[in-house]
């Protein structure tokens, strides 16, 4: 019970890429990268595994861009044709490549990592996914023409690589979706559908982690004209509980979603943020356990993993392993408060 887990990224080792910079390029090239990449896996494997972290990620060590790292293996997508488009409703401008024929899987994208990183370490292991709806609202259509048709077209290529992975012992297969708490009808009307045929047939756990984004400034300043009160998993929360979707992650700590909101997924198990990822201040083991126990007061502990609001990926290293010691330090102290484990 209360199970801890990370959204997924951690910064990338300042001998991997620049620190402090989200898709910062890689420093390295050829066979001395992929082993560079191993070495920065097997630190946050490690670090995790220290801090008492449950469910593990690779950190997305092996990958630039949380969406562009699944579509470069891809099939039908012009990256040299670039296109100005407005993401998350117009909230960043972008050069983004274009899809300009129908998208085919060729090859395994992240099959060897996740080989890597399955054999790092006997503790439960997720791998995070750029969900349907957030690939489409981060490149451009020049072919399929509906977003609706575009976004099956690429749930189609994930199912792929997710009965692929799931094959390798992966335990959670989870989907990002930020995307869905900007297009809230869209969510319902093909959001869910296109998450149930990126997930069909898997047998192990299945996640979807939507948030208020990373915690950079264009997101602070979006933040702050949502109003005092953060009601869009509102709209989404219902229809998700529905789903066949396992698990659903929310941003929880200093954030402005009403905690009441959390009753809207009875049916689910719940990624609650208990680690906001917008600020360097590392919270004690207190503050988070003080959150855990906030949570426990709208979802039962079987149901409960206690989490971060996102990625911890543009943070200072030492900053995002105190974070993580201070998750699991805090889920620890809520445990004991419940005499449980
Ligand atoms: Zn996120």
């Amino acid at each position: 019970m209360l199970d801890t887990t990370i959204a997924g990224s951690l910064p990338k080792p300042a001998w991997l890429a620049e620190p402090e910079k989200l898709w910062a390029a890689w420093r390295l090239g050829g066979e001395e990268l992929e082993r560079a990449k191993e070495r920065a896996a097997r630190f946050w494997l490690e670090a995790q595994e220290r801090a008492g972290i449950d469910v593990l990620t690779d950190g997305e060590q092996f990958r630039v861009h949380f969406v562009h790292g699944f579509l470069e293996s891809l099939e039908g997508i012009d990256w040299q044709k670039k296109t100005r488009m407005g993401i998350r409703n117009d909230r960043y401008f972008v050069d983004v490549p274009t899809v300009t024929a129908k998208v085919a899987r060729t090859r395994s994208v992240h099959t060897s990592e996740v080989k890597f990183t399955r054999a790092q370490t006997s503790r439960k292991l997720k791998f995070t996914l750029p969900g349907p709806m957030t690939i489409c609202d981060t490149i451009a259509d020049g072919f399929y023409g509906r977003r609706a048709d575009l976004a099956m077209a690429f749930a189609d290529v994930l199912n792929e690589e997710a009965r692929e992975l799931e094959a390798l012992g992966v335990d959670t297969i989870q989907l990002d979706e930020p995307a869905f708490n900007v297009f809230l009808s869209d969510v319902k009307e093909w959001g869910i559908e296109a998450l149930h045929r990126a997930t069909a047939g898997l047998k192990c756990t299945t996640a979807v982690h939507i948030c208020y984004g990373y915690g950079i400034d264009a997101n602070i300043q979006w933040k702050k004209t949502l109003g005092s009160e953060w009601r869009q998993y509102e709209e989404i929360f219902p229809a998700l509980n529905q789903s066949r979707i396992d698990q659903v992650s929310l941003e929880a700590a200093n954030s402005r979603v009403p905690p009441a909101l959390m009753r809207l997924l009875k049916d689910k198990q719940l990624m609650v943020g208990v680690i906001d990822v917008a600020t360097q201040e590392v919270e004690s083991a207190e503050q988070v356990q003080a959150r855990i126990e906030a949570a426990l007061e709208h979802v039962d502990a079987a149901r409960l993993l206690p989490c971060t609001n996102c990625g911890l990926a543009p943070l200072p290293q030492a900053v995002a392993v105190g974070k993580l010691e201070a998750l699991g330090m805090g889920a620890a102290l809520a445990r004991q408060r419940l005499g449980i484990r």
